[in-house]
């Protein structure tokens, strides 16, 4: 018989949804600020797309130029630090491909750390458990239901942080969400794949893999949309490679598509390497490590947030009193498959995100934070991304945290009084 709320409820300040780089910097700025935080994640890790989906490097930590200047401190330092602690680098590293100044990660490394980091700042998780349902009223969620491995349990809680990507928080609880951008169309999907065996005293050879995917495209069952090799670096401390290389687009956000999706990358991975061992030297004993437990999944649903970022911000660098955190990264586009396209953060080199982009409109006690954060479709494409999402995030677990009365009572957020955030922020 099915288990319908097996245990007891259970009652936190702030429940964070999510456990990607958004949620992460949500639960350790709530429990920074005071508040017992529970985080809740779908997996059985933590890391988000860095973790599930082989996005192997974290950007936006750093502006852009000839020196990386910081752009996200707070408990993002935190990570790093574990990381480095774990044998990281973690320092900045130009990726040869764009010029941007990023932080290459190893997911096992990543994992570990984030279980740690978390079991030191006091906060609560729980692995293998989805959040399926709220109970409601008409302004405040009440409590989550999550669908765990025995059975459903309900959470209470005084504020809630959706930083589940896909908004799937402000979804179950009756929000309207848009799809994509105004016209419903949504960033490319990709495939990002590890790649074994690799002899490193060979440089990879650019013009190599070119060649071989002209060739490859003109009958493969799977014609890879980057005409220019991908994006590819070495995992630390393993060698691997990691490559960036099939793209496709996504038609809606339904189930179907989704396996379409997962199906067509997973069988163009193992063609790809195919390719590469049969024509690109130094690839002749190579294999195919690993596919992401999921597709990484740039856009989905946007939730209805008090403010949206918009492409202007963003292009003069926009300051504000009611700031919460920065938004470093170049407008990163992937609307066509195969062809991002850049566009530099103008100003001193990054805007501010204001604490509206991180409330719900329509429900008083939801934040948001990472990719669900209000932005428009152009903002979005920079926001998007991890270093940013740790600072969103931060800036919404701690003002969950005041919401919930937890950090030493001074209650209500509200970015009328963006002096108590801006005492907050969370970038450097
Ligand atoms: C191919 C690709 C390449 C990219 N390259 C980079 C890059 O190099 N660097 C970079 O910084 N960014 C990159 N990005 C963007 C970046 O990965 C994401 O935008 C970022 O991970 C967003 O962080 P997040 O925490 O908001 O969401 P996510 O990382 O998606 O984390 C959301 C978490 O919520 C969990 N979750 C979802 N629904 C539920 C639920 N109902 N209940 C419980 N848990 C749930 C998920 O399992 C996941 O762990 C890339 C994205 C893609 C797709």
């Amino acid at each position: 018989m099915t288990t319908l709320l097996s245990r007891p409820e259970t009652h936190y300040d702030v429940i964070v949804a999510g456990g990607g780089a958004g949620g992460v910097g949500a639960a350790l700025g709530a429990a920074s600020s005071g508040a017992r935080v529970l985080l809740i994640e779908k997996y059985g890790f933590l890391g988000g797309a860095a973790t599930s989906s082989n996005v192997l490097a974290y950007c936006g930590f750093f502006q852009q130029g000839p020196e990386p200047v910081k752009a996200v401190g707070g408990g993002a330092d935190l990570v790093l630090n574990e990381l480095r602690a774990l044998g990281l680098n973690c320092d900045p590293f130009r990726s040869p491909t764009t010029l941007n100044w990023i932080i290459l990660l190893e997911p096992e490394a990543v994992k570990l750390a984030l279980d740690r980091v978390l079991r030191a700042n006091g906060v609560d998780v729980l692995l293998h458990s989805r959040v399926a349902a709220t109970t409601r009223t008409a302004d405040r969620i009440e409590a989550v239901t999550l669908a765990a491995m025995d059975g459903r349990r309900r959470v209470i809680g005084e504020a809630f942080v959706d930083a589940t990507g896909d908004a799937n928080l402000a979804l179950v609880a009756g929000l309207p969400c848009r799809t994509g951008s105004d016209m419903g169309h949504l960033q490319a999907v990709t495939g990002p794949i590890r790649v074994g065996g690799r002899d490193k005293s060979v440089p990879i050879d650019r013009s190599a893999i070119i060649a071989a995917f002209e060739e490859y495209n003109k009958t493969g069952a799977y014609p890879a949309a980057r005409p220019d090799g991908g994006i590819y670096t070495e995992v630390p401390r393993t060698g691997d490679m990691w490559w960036m290389m099939y793209d496709c687009a996504l038609s809606d956000l339904s189930s179907e598509s989704f396996t379409k999706a997962e199906q067509s990358a997973r069988a163009a991975a193992h063609d790809y390497v195919g390719v590469l061992r049969r024509h690109v030297p130094g690839f002749e004993n190579a294999y195919l490590l690993q596919t992401g437990p999921q597709i990484g999944i740039r856009e989905s649903r946007h939730p209805p947030a008090r403010y949206e970022l918009t492409k202007e911000d963003l292009l003069t660098g926009r300051l504000r009193a009611d700031g919460v955190a920065r938004a470093a990264w170049p407008i990163e586009d992937h609307t066509v498959p195969g062809n991002p396209t850049y566009q530099a953060i103008g100003g001193a080199g990054y805007a501010d995100i204001p604490l509206d982009c991180l409330r719900a409109k329509g429900l008083d006690n939801l934040y948001y934070a990472g990719r669900t954060i209000g932005a428009d479709a152009v903002a979005y494409a920079s926001v998007r991304v991890m270093g940013t999402a740790f600072a969103s995030g931060e800036a919404a677990g701690r003002a969950a945290a005041l919401q919930s009365g937890s950090a030493g009572g001074a209650g209500q957020a509200d970015s009328g009084g963006a002096g108590v955030f801006w005492g907050v922020k969370t970038s450097v």
